[in-house]
């Protein structure tokens, strides 16, 4: 390959490698994003150039079908479904390495037995296993995700034995290629391990721990896109693909320790069966109700103040109403900040995303361990539509499915309102002891209705 194009790969990579850097903090995400996709179409350009195996037609018009697929999606999904969108990119950037894997072993075995040597033999098939594995592991997490199959974990007799052998089997079979690459019965053998596996390795694994699995499933997808980089002799596929294994393990271990499981523990699965009986909850929590005008009241009195925002802030869509309700509170030089949860809402870095659609500063949003000392010593906590993320069960209930979760010390404040529609579940389907609080007013109603009227008798105080 020309030294032009290997040069452009390696400017490619130094680019996917300070985008990433620049997406370690939310203010500089943007650029980070926009250098990482100058890096891609470098990247994408340069591979072009090489013109190993398609015409340039062939390739507009498979560039031209994925875009318009794509676009048609993303301008449909909404915010609450990202979840289920990227572990369909996962699932598909695994097949996508499976099919090079198949492609790659189908032209060398018909023509050119002689290149199938030791490593091209093992990156196809490492690319089948992880490739395979990723597709039909994130297929299941989709459905999972998008409720089309239960959340609850599907536990069996021998499933951790029947996954141990599938493994063993699936290097068995790999050593009889390696013995007979000709033999295509193995390599069907291969193929239907690796996609069982997939499935099997998925299934026992809970709604709860379903955010861990798909940055899981995403680090698979890049170590997966790795193996087909070494099958094409690709650099800045190997490289990309490097980066995405690399740090979505590392996303991954975040979230395992912000959800307190340790991976083990995760991949193994069951965790969450108890969850729907509502066993561990104890007896159903008495509340008390607060209104519009005396919540409205109580924010004109406070001198600090925390929002909490979860999932029911992006089913209301009510960033930009906070943003108003923030107003409001400075305007009378109240102490306003957001707690910001690592797993709220449905995808890491979902409520940062939705506040900063609205205008909200990047210095208002405060990391958990940075401002749960502070609940103690705030007048007014306002929960909007979070639940598990503020539930104590996590610190007090031994029996809780939640129990070991770092939670945000809301409970702590002065005053807490939480604004919900009733009181519906959070995604682990526990009870939330916080709602019967002494210190706790709830304020029932979709959050963004209610703190439109906050705001409104809020301005006529004002
Ligand atoms: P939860 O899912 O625990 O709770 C959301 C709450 O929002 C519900 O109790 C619901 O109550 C309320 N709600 C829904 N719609 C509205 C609305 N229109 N207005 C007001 N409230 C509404 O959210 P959290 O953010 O606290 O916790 C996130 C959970 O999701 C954690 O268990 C986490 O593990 C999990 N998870 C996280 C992922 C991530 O990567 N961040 C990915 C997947 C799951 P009601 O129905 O009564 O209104």
């Amino acid at each position: 390959m020309n030294t032009g194009i290997q040069l452009a790969y390696l400017v490619a990579s130094v680019l996917f490698i300070i985008g990433i850097k620049y997406l370690g903090k939310t203010k500089d995400a943007r650029k980070g994003n926009f250098i990482s996709a100058v890096g891609m179409l470098i990247a994408i350009v340069a591979t072009l150039l090489t013109l190993d195996v398609l015409t340039f037609i062939e390739i507009g018009v498979c560039v031209l079908i994925g875009s318009v697929i794509g676009l048609y999606y993303a301008s449909k999904v909404p915010m609450t479904k990202i979840p289920e969108m990227v572990a369909l990119f996962n699932g598909f950037g695994g097949l996508a390495s499976f099919a090079v894997a198949l492609s790659d072993y189908y032209l060398k075995s018909e023509t050119n037995l002689a290149s199938l040597d030791a490593v091209n033999l093992t990156s196809i098939l490492l690319s089948l296993l992880i490739g395979g594995v990723t597709f039909t592991g994130s297929m299941v997490a989709y459905l999972k995700l998008d409720g089309k199959v239960s959340g609850q974990p599907i536990t069996f007799k021998g499933q951790h034995a029947l996954n141990l052998f599938l493994l063993i089997a699936f290097v068995a079979a790999s050593v009889l290629v390696f013995l007979d690459p000709t033999q295509v019965t193995f390599i069907v053998i291969l193929i239907v391990i690796s996609l069982l596996l997939g499935v099997l390795t998925v299934i026992p694994i809970g709604g709860a721990d379903m955010p861990v699995v798909i940055s899981l499933l995403n680090s698979y997808s890049g170590m997966a896109a790795c193996a087909t980089g070494f099958i094409l002799n690709n650099n800045v596929l190997i490289v990309a693909g490097s980066l995405v294994g690399a740090s979505g393990i590392i996303l991954t271990q975040i979230m395992c320790k912000a959800m307190n499981r340790s991976l083990v523990n995760v991949l193994l699965g069951g965790f969450g069966q108890t969850v729907a009986t509502g066993g561990a909850d104890g007896p159903a929590v008495v509340v008390k109700e607060i209104g519009v005008e005396e919540t409205a009241m109580l924010f004109d009195s406070a001198s600090s103040v925390i929002v909490v925002p979860g999932y029911g802030m992006a089913v209301a869509q009510a960033q930009h109403v906070i943003r108003e309700l923030m107003e409001q509170c400075e305007k009378r030089n109240i102490n306003f900040r957001f707690a910001i949860h690592p797993v709220a809402g449905r995808m890491p870095g979902h409520m940062n995303v939705l506040l900063a659609e609205a205008n909200i500063s990047y210095d208002k949003l405060i990391e958990m361990d940075d401002i749960n000392e502070d609940f103690a010593n705030t007048d007014l906590v306002f929960i909007v539509g979070a639940n598990d993320v503020v539930n104590p069960a996590a610190r007090t209930n031994p029996d809780s499915p939640i129990f070991g979760m770092p939670i945000l010390n809301a409970d702590k404040a002065r005053t807490v309102i939480v604004s919900k529609r009733s009181m519906g579940k959070g995604y682990a389907g526990v009870e939330n002891e916080l709602f019967g609080y002494p210190n706790c007013l709830m304020l029932f109603g979709d959050a963004k209705q209610t703190i439109t009227k906050v705001v409104s008798e809020m301005k006529d105080m004002a």
